[in-house]
């Protein structure tokens, strides 16, 4: 942590903050400038009392970090980025693009296998559906439950296909991990912590998408909650954040994947679906997201997106995935990985 004074702070005073550092369990370096003094307090700073209380005395003018606060996260000191394994697919790295479609919401037998089969035909290797649906309103389509997650097992076992899909609630947990080979974790419950130590014991992957108003660093310390609750099989899923914008549901934030990518060692995929809110914009995003780096995308796909319960005017078609799968092929080479 680096301490800066106010300018001017006679001795006496910086030799209080000298102290209160020592007693605090950090070796003090005071720097003495021209105009101002700045103090740099050596000493872990997640295992050490905090500092930052310091910022309350009258002479200390800003207390700053300067480690990240997420060290598990942080690909400083890691030689090799993360690769996740589920159902026999790796995800991140230098391993191929990946591959999740699906519907929004599991609605039926016949839904969600005829969409099954149509985004294995198109090169997807998991199946996303919600059987748990985090909604807006309580009045709207809530998900099938269980049964939604009976049907996953079902599609599963006929196409082979993994399952990624959303666990709503702790209580779910053992349930969903049951069918799921990843557990999604969504944006309205990315700041849940209790429910992100539930998931990382369950010892499935976790696919945690970024919060509605979830800074980066927000973003990546719920993704250390999971990695410190000894679960390192964690992706990173940006899908839009809420801006000035409402011509597209959400603001797609490619900065964000990028950023991502380059701070932490974990997979970062983006879901073009939820961030645009309509089906038109999102093969561009997809391409998009290849372009800028991303490990993989997680895509709405519904026979007959007029009929959704839920999310219809973003889900693709089944023609839909196909034109996207081919359409992002020479973007995803570009950025120099396989499809
Ligand atoms: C979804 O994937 O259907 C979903 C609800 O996503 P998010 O949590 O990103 O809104
Ligand atoms: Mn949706």
């Amino acid at each position: 942590m680096i301490i800066a004074l106010r300018p001017g702070t006679e001795k006496k005073l910086v030799d209080q903050v000298v102290t209160e550092v020592k007693k605090l369990g950090y070796q003090p370096h005071p720097i003495l400038g021209e105009v101002q003094t700045v103090i740099a307090a050596i000493g872990d700073e997640r295992s050490h009392a905090s500092l930052e209380a310091l910022a309350t005395w009258p002479q200390v003018e800003a207390v700053l970090p300067v480690q990240r606060r997420y060290k598990l996260v942080a690909q400083e000191g890691r030689k090799t980025a993360t690769v996740v394994k589920a159902h026999g697919v790796a995800i991140g790295g230098n391993e191929p693009f990946c591959l999740m479609a699906g519907p929004c919401s599991v609605e039926s037998e016949d839904q969600l296998l005829t969409t099954a089969r149509a985004v294995k035909k198109a090169g997807a290797t998991f199946l996303r559906g919600g059987a748990f649906k985090p909604r807006t309103s309580p009045y709207e389509f809530q998900g099938l439950g269980e049964k939604g997650l009976e049907l996953l097992a079902l599609a599963k076992k006929e196409t082979g296909l993994g399952i990624v899909t959303e666990v709503l609630s702790e209580a779910h947990v053992d349930k969903v991990a049951a069918v799921a080979d990843i557990l999604q974790i969504g944006a309205r419950n990315s700041q849940n912590f209790s429910l992100l130590k539930a998931a990382a014991a369950s010892g499935r992957p976790v696919l945690l998408k970024r919060g509605l108003s979830m800074k980066v660093e927000e973003w990546l310390l719920a993704a250390e909650y999971v990695m410190s609750s000894g679960n390192g099989q964690v992706i990173l899923c940006e899908r839009g954040i809420r801006t000035f914008e409402t011509a597209v549901r959400n603001t797609l934030d490619l900065g964000a994947v990028a950023l991502a990518k380059r701070e932490s060692h974990l997979p970062v995929l983006v879901d073009p679906s939820q961030a645009a809110g309509r089906a038109d914009l999102v093969i561009a995003l997809s391409r998009a997201a290849a372009a800028v780096g991303a490990d993989g995308l997680l895509v709405e796909v519904h026979p007959n997106p007029a009929e959704a319960k839920s999310d219809g005017q973003q889900q693709l078609d089944l023609k839909g995935i196909q034109k996207l799968a081919e359409e992002v092929l020479p973007f995803v080479k570009a950025a120099g990985r396989a499809g």
